[in-house]
């Protein structure tokens, strides 16, 4: 957690930067398409930036994003090669507008500008309303995705870097390379600021302590997550 002196915001004290530097990031890779595709992650789930995501996500505060972003952008940049576009995982149309912004796409644009990437936000959509992955078991992650992005033609062709705020199982981020796959478009890696461990995962100590809604003791069970397969409406 990061000191009482903490207030929201772009601004952090010298303590809490130093806190930030000193926690561990990584990468970590998710199978989509036979490929392995590397995720580059700032910390852990429940680091001293996982309680500012949600204070991003919940209160809308944008300095908190930006500094999330930033945090994430002053990491190694996480391609090889031609620079590749950066596209955060949207949100649908009804979710922005009753919270007024994407925080994927604050931090996206924040770690782009470090990075000096091009960010294209309307390059990928979420069309289908989805129920909140947080809500669900594991196993209904994946379903619950099934077609839910569309991707826009300028995609094709390009090298993609997909940007969210959480990983947890990858269902997210795999459906968002499945739509970018079909326009033509290649993910070359993705990056989010916490990752969920797949033993944190497995034994039941992934909890939201800092999230600030009610969430339903049903929502994480010990069911190992699925292998993933398309979804029954893919093809
Ligand atoms: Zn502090």
């Amino acid at each position: 957690m990061l000191c009482a002196a903490y207030a929201g915001g772009s601004e952090i004290c010298q303590a809490c930067a130093q806190q930030v530097k000193s926690t561990p990031w990584g990468v970590s890779s998710l199978g989509f398409s036979g490929r392995r595709i590397p995720v580059l992650w700032r910390e852990h789930y429940g680091g001293p930036l996982t309680p500012i995501i949600y204070g991003a996500k919940y209160r809308g505060d944008w300095g908190q994003a930006r500094l999330l972003g930033a945090c994430l952008g002053a990491l190694p940049k996480p391609w090889l090669g031609n620079p590749p576009v950066v596209i955060p995982v949207p949100l649908t149309n009804k979710r922005l507008g009753a919270r007024g912004y994407n925080q994927s796409q604050m931090i996206a644009a924040e770690a782009a500008r470090h990075w000096g990437l091009a960010l294209k936000p309307r390059w990928l959509k979420k069309t289908k309303h989805t129920r909140r992955q947080a809500t669900l078991s594991l196993p209904q992650r994946g379903q619950n995705l099934c077609e839910s992005f569309q991707a826009h033609a300028n995609l094709a062709g390009q090298r993609v870097l997909l940007i969210d705020d959480i990983m947890t199982t990858g269902a997210t981020l795999r459906e968002a390379m499945r739509a970018i796959d079909k326009a033509g478009g290649t993910v070359i890696s993705a990056a989010v600021i916490a990752h969920v461990p797949k033993d944190q995962r497995k034994n039941n100590s992934f909890q939201r302590p800092f999230k600030p809604l009610r969430a339903s003791s049903k929502s994480f069970n010990t069911t190992p997550a699925p292998k993933h397969r398309p979804c029954s409406m893919s093809f």
